[in-house]
């Protein structure tokens, strides 16, 4: 899928903890108090690209490293 694709799917790995517990998070909400849930694409270190092909690939697709090849 897309990069733009991945961001509308949730991230399997977020864990949401009430501000409390700040420490356990690994998303925190952002400026208009939401907490994004979906996928980061190549903003994360698990992203994984698949090779392009130029003639027929004008967007790059990858996919979730952690989740397994498609
Ligand atoms: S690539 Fe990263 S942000 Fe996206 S689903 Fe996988 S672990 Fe979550």
């Amino acid at each position: 899928m897309t990069e733009d694709e991945a961001k509308t799917k949730w991230c399997p790995f977020v864990r949401i903890v009430s501000v409390n517990h700040v420490l356990e998070a690994i998303r925190f909400m952002d400026e208009d108090n939401e907490i994004n849930t979906a996928c980061i694409a190549s903003e994360c270190m698990a992203w994984r690209f698949l090779p392009c092909d130029p003639d027929t690939d004008d967007v790059p697709h990858g996919y979730c490293g952690l989740a397994g090849k498609p």
